[in-house]
């Protein structure tokens, strides 16, 4: 099935760390509604497969106003046929979360949060420059879930520097005992065009070690497992076979159609995307255009995808489906790293499917690295 992320590129104040594409100018939210809309009609060619989710990312589309959304999600729905639309998500902030806005959602099909709650330590959210307070966070849940919005997503930084004391433990069971039906676990980054990567090139900053980083990651895992969490992605986990589609579908290579700035489209073998600037896309929507910038991936970036992404998912890859992508010499080598690696209990085999052993998931990137075939 194939997947619609819209970007929209808004958001109050720039979070330290954050170098997704985002303005913080939000007099033209509503020309970029406008925007959006005219790119769905001019891409209309492609919403013709089918489509199980759509998915509000950014950014915070938590700023669109009811109204803007209704708007979009009109336009897609003339392409696309509702019914087939499983999972309808956005994201959003703490701060933005209203009962009359979740009530909204609610009448627009929307059936899934993703609250972009960090952490619950009030010092380490000032730090960040996040606009909200843990109390914040946790009401937000509660609020929608008291509304019966059950299928929430929420998003936790671990790896964080600075913070020595910082009591995660503390945090993920003050998460758990408001039940998210899933929860995102990403490491914190130094991006280089961010405040904090200003910081560091300032020497003021640096990353945490990676031993204290892989001792909060069990952490994690083992405390979300133990409350039956399925933990079936390295940064993600999911309660009741919660699993986000949006994401499973990016992760199998499936076709997804991005719209907005910025916003990335894929379907093999062509990856496009949109500029990351607003004002220029307004522009370009105005004069009826969209100049999107595209590669044509070979199979091999193909092949080296699908090891990169199944590696990082309990599903692992059907190596039998990834290896005709390759050359014969070439599958020979991989056979054998492939036979290496399950040898020395890195990876498990059953069947087609090879797999990361739970235990080395953290080493996904080195392993996928040498199953690479260089271009
Ligand atoms: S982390 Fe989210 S809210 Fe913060 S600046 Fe980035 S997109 Fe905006």
């Amino acid at each position: 099935m194939s997947g619609i992320y819209i970007h929209i590129p808004f958001c109050t104040k720039a979070c330290h760390y954050c170098d997704f594409h985002f303005s913080t100018k939000l007099s033209n939210k509503s020309t970029l509604t406008n925007a959006i809309c005219e790119e769905i009609k001019l891409r209309k060619k492609e919403f013709s497969g089918a489509f199980n989710s759509i998915y509000f990312g950014g950014g915070t589309p938590s700023l669109l106003t009811l109204r803007e959304l209704e708007k979009i999600m009109n336009q897609i729905f003339i392409y696309v046929d509702s019914s087939q639309i499983q999972e309808v998500t956005i994201e959003v902030n703490p701060e933005d979360i209203t009962v009359e806005l979740l009530r909204g959602y609610q009448k627009l099909g929307i059936n899934r949060l993703s609250i972009g709650v960090q952490s619950l330590d009030d010092k380490i959210l000032s730090w960040m420059n996040r606009n909200h307070s843990s109390k914040k966070a946790i009401t937000a849940i509660n609020k929608a879930q008291e509304l019966g919005i059950e299928n929430i997503s929420v998003d936790f930084i671990y790896g964080v520097p600075n913070f020595p004391k910082r009591n995660i433990s503390n945090e993920l069971h003050q998460l758990l005992n408001n039940s998210p039906f899933h929860i995102s676990c990403y490491h914190f980054t130094i991006e280089e065009k961010t405040y904090f990567g200003w910081l560091k090139k300032q020497e003021k900053l640096a990353e945490l070690t990676d031993l204290k980083s892989e001792e909060e990651f069990k952490l994690i895992t083992q405390t979300l497992e133990q409350k039956g969490y399925d933990h079936y992605e390295i940064s993600n986990f999911s309660l009741n076979g919660k699993a986000s589609k949006h994401n499973t579908n990016y992760w199998k290579r499936q076709q997804y159609v991005g719209l907005g700035p910025s916003a990335h489209s894929y379907n093999y073998p062509i990856r496009k995307w949109n500029i990351s600037n607003n004002a220029a896309y307004i522009k370009q929507l105005q004069q009826g255009k969209l100049n999107q910038e595209q590669e044509k991936l070979s199979s091999i970036d193909h092949f080296n995808e699908l090891i990169m992404l199944g590696l990082r998912t309990k599903e692992g890859v059907n190596i039998e489906e990834a290896l005709p992508l390759i050359e014969s010499n070439q599958q020979d080598k991989i056979k054998l790293k492939i036979q290496e690696f399950i040898d020395d209990k890195f990876l498990a085999k059953e069947g087609p499917i090879i797999s990361l052993r739970k235990e080395k998931w953290l080493l996904s990137e080195y392993v996928s690295r040498e199953l690479f075939i260089l271009n």
